[in-house]
């Protein structure tokens, strides 16, 4: 399905009819519009979410227990392996189309999202890898019947610093042995396959980083128990052990030399919104149940709705899920139409999590003591966002991610400090007034910004005081 998410610009917006003038072609336009294939998408997780998932998500939360027959359910009714290519048996569907239904299955179960789109995490390293025998054999078997997929780079020792992977691969001929230990591996205790990444020398850092698809049946493979959480109970995570393990040649997702590094990467970069969706369905039900109960409980004799303090909190917490879902779009567009979504991924990221964060436990503010009890649903969801700042990358990797991309790569529009215009010296009527002629040079102060008339820049900065090799020519050009 062709991707579709134009935003339509406000000006053409305001300019109405002259857009079809200016000849833009469709794609250069903006337009949040869904397709009718994309609409019935979203609808079928909607129905999936509120009559598979809601009706037992408390039993299975209580029991701190994983129902895989919903990800079998999810199979069926064409809810997972989303990313899996058309030529391969798979939907085909790109990253919009996961947003959709993630923010729907999010909305009544974070931590069931998390086990559904386990997959797609598990899978997005097949789909991306370069080696055409392993997509055409796991990429169709995935697709053709339940498959539970797994995705590996966390250790018990190392988490945000992939790098410093410590799971060791080493070459036997063509195959690899694997030796190490992942931790936290989501759906690893029921998993059929996973992308593991591990590293030929930990010295090399990025460039020892190789990635496999394992088959979890094989011979050394061992899985802890399930790993006591405070939310995502609903969700299975395990240890997984490797004790020379056998990878046949033919299972190398990313050779060593910085490929699984890269490939490790590309995948968060694909992932990341979507967990923006993630954060978007949860705030988005908390916000829900929030406007229901303020609208029935009273307090002072009126409706809480009708205290200002809370409106204004209803307000803040709508206007998050709907930045949340603009941003998690912006991230998955930019995927779809074929950009590099990383900044945009994680600025998704970030922003999105933590903001759900604050609209769950603003909802469970206006609950007030009923939001505490495990009774109503806000409670669940308070536990299961928390993991949202964590998971695929937490809100600092986000920020450092970010960060970089300002600093060093981001391209100003504005010129230098240094070269801002000086409206006298620039303006020749103003520097008549001034009684400058064309050839009077002007100075500015790098430090300050202070502007000086004259031949020669003064001695020091008469307002800051620096001396007079701070100041810089910005007249004649
Ligand atoms: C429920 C759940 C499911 C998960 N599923 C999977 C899975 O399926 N597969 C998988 O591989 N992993 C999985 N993880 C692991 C998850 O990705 C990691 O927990 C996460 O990447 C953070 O790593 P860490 O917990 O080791 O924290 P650490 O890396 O030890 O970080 C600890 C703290 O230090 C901060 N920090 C670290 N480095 C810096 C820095 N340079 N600058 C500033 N702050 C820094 C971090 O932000 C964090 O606050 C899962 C985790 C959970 C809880």
């Amino acid at each position: 399905m062709r991707p579709r998410i134009y935003i339509k610009s406000i000006a053409l917006h305001l300019l109405g009819e002259t857009h079809k003038c200016l000849k833009l072609k469709p794609s250069h336009m903006l337009d949040f519009t869904l397709t009718p294939e994309q609409e019935a998408l979203r609808q079928k997780a909607r129905k999936f979410a509120l009559t598979e998932i809601l009706p037992v998500i408390h039993y299975f939360d209580e029991n701190d227990q994983m129902p895989v027959y919903l990800l079998r359910k999810a199979f069926e009714t064409g809810l997972n392996n989303l990313c899996i290519p058309k030529e391969y048996g798979g939907h085909g569907y790109g990253l919009i189309e996961a947003a959709l239904v993630v923010e729907e299955i999010a909305a009544a179960a974070p931590d069931i999202g998390t086990s559904i789109f386990g997959n797609d995490l598990g899978v997005e390293p097949v789909v991306m890898c370069d080696n055409a025998a392993v997509k055409e054999k796991y990429l169709r078997d995935i697709a053709a019947s339940p498959k539970i997929v797994s995705f590996a780079t966390s250790e018990p020792g190392m988490g945000s610093d992939v790098a410093g992977i410590r799971c060791k691969a080493t070459k036997d001929g063509e195959d690899y042995i694997l030796n190490g230990s992942k931790y936290w591996i989501t759906n690893g205790g029921y998993a059929d396959y996973c992308s593991v990444f591990a590293t030929t020398e930990p010295k090399d850092r990025h460039k020892g980083i190789c990635a496999f698809l394992v088959d979890m049946k094989w011979a050394g493979v061992k899985t802890g128990q399930h790993i006591p959480k405070m939310g995502q109970r609903c969700s299975n995570t395990v240890l997984v052990k490797f004790t020379n393990c056998r990878v046949p040649a033919e299972n190398v997702l990313a050779p060593e030399g910085g490929e699984g590094f890269k490939l490790a990467m590309k995948t968060f970069a694909r992932t990341r919104p979507i967990i923006g969706a993630f954060a978007v369905g949860a705030a988005r039900s908390a916000m829900e149940f929030a406007i229901e109960y303020a609208k029935k409980r009273r307090a002072f004799g009126q409706p809480l709705s009708e205290f200002q303090a809370l409106q204004f909190k209803i307000a803040e917490m709508y206007q998050k899920v709907e930045t949340s879902r603009l941003l998690t779009w912006k991230a998955a567009w930019e995927a779809d139409t074929g950009k590099d979504p990383t900044i945009a991924a994680s600025m998704a990221k970030f922003y999105t999590t933590e903001s759900a964060g604050e609209v769950v436990n603003d909802a469970l503010q206006i609950f007030a003591g009923y939001g505490y009890t495990t009774n109503f649903p806000i409670e669940k969801l308070l536990r299961d966002v928390r993991v949202l700042t964590i998971y695929e990358g937490t809100s600092q990797v986000q920020r450092i991610v970010v960060s970089r991309h300002a600093l060093n790569e981001y391209k100003a529009i504005m010129p230098s400090l240094e070269d801002l215009p000086s409206l006298t010296a620039d303006d020749p009527k103003v520097a008549a007034q001034k009684g400058m002629n064309k050839n009077q040079k002007v100075w500015r102060c790098r430090i300050c910004g202070q502007i000086h008339y004259g031949d020669e820049p003064p001695e020091e900065c008469p307002v800051c005081g620096f001396p007079k090799s701070v100041f810089k020519q910005v007249w004649p050009k």
